[in-house]
């Protein structure tokens, strides 16, 4: 059987097939052949090359008064920190220059290392980092959202690091999630977050992994195979407004699940995003509810989702929690 299941905050409707649900068994080995790549020359983000890369805007002291973890501006930026914010237009459409900032966040001085084996200290540090970051990224009244993005291993680069992005505008995705959260507060006035965490715990199939402030799910209409999301349960729109009791716990929930992935598909590539609210008072949506969304990059089928705007899973969250769950 087939279902159409609709994904309750952006209403996007999930192909998720039931009859012959694939398990993780048939992601082995990944499609396409999943290869890490040999480093080309010396890699600049390992200690001792910190020439290499521009002049850093934090670092984080570790042992022996070596740095633990670096951030740096990126050198093949999206987004540019310079320049003038002016949104012009071209004939019937809109252009603007991509004003910004993207920076690189070095997230361990070992050039092979993994959140799924790291230290959950270690990766409370790079939270730590995020934070210190964006504090001081949002005095920039130019930038309306930031996005945290991690992909595993790196596309160019394999030295564990992420992306840290300040845009000048909303990408489409987090406007649609903002759209629906509005849209069900002014229908309940409740946040459907909210409602989601509470429904999940309640429900309990979908859930893979809880701690004192986080729960660890499996969504209801997830679009890839083992897609997972890390939420707050405490209502807050802002990850940089994260309290500091909450901060060991969101490692912990972040290393346990990147573990998870880890031993249950052989070391699988994975993305995370960090989705919270818009800054600056004229975009901030206090009603938004922050949270980290992970996929495992396997099983794509990009072209029938480019095509249609569908996406299709094979695989049933309700059976991806439960091979999380039962692997941890
Ligand atoms: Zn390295
Ligand atoms: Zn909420
Ligand atoms: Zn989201």
């Amino acid at each position: 059987m087939t279902e159409l299941r609709r994904e309750p905050v952006t209403r996007m409707w999930v192909v998720v097939t039931t009859d012959h649900p694939r398990g993780p068994a048939d992601y082995l080995p990944f499609k396409p052949p999943y290869q890490p790549q040999k480093a080309v020359g010396p890699c600049p983000f390992c200690p001792g090359n910190e020439g290499m890369t521009p002049e850093e805007t934090l670092s984080v002291p570790g042992e022996g008064g070596k740095w633990s973890v670096r951030v740096i501006p990126n050198k093949f930026p999206f987004f540019h920190i310079e320049g003038e914010f002016d949104r012009r237009p071209e004939g019937m459409y809109d252009l603007m220059e991509a004003i910004g900032a993207h920076e690189i966040v070095v997230e361990a001085p070992e050039h092979e290392q993994n959140f799924a084996v790291m230290e959950h200290r270690q990766i409370e540090r790079v939270l730590l980092a995020y934070r210190e970051r964006l504090i001081d990224l949002e005095k920039d009244r130019r930038f309306q959202q930031f996005l945290i993005l991690k992909n595993y291993p790196g596309v160019f680069l394999r030295h564990p690091h992420s992306h840290l992005m300040a845009m000048p505008v909303i990408p489409k995705r987090i406007d649609e999630e903002i759209w629906g959260t509005l849209d069900y507060y002014e229908r309940k006035e409740r946040c459907i977050f909210c409602d989601i965490i509470k429904e999940e715990m309640g429900e309990k199939r979908r859930v893979i992994m809880e701690t004192v402030h986080f729960l660890v799910f499996s969504p209801f209409a997830s679009r890839y195979p083992f897609e997972a999301w890390i939420i707050p349960k405490s209502h807050s729109p802002d990850f940089h407004r994260i309290r500091e009791e909450e901060m060991e716990d969101l490692s912990i929930a972040l290393q346990s699940l990147s573990s998870r992935f880890y031993k249950l598909l052989s070391d699988p590539p994975y993305s995370y995003a960090f989705h919270t609210s818009p800054i600056q008072s004229r975009f901030h949506r206090a009603e938004y509810h922050w949270h980290i969304e992970a996929r495992l990059r396997i099983g794509l089928r990009e072209g029938f989702e480019w095509g249609t705007g569908f996406f299709v899973n094979p695989t049933p969250p309700e059976r991806a929690a439960a091979y999380l769950r039962e692997v941890g």
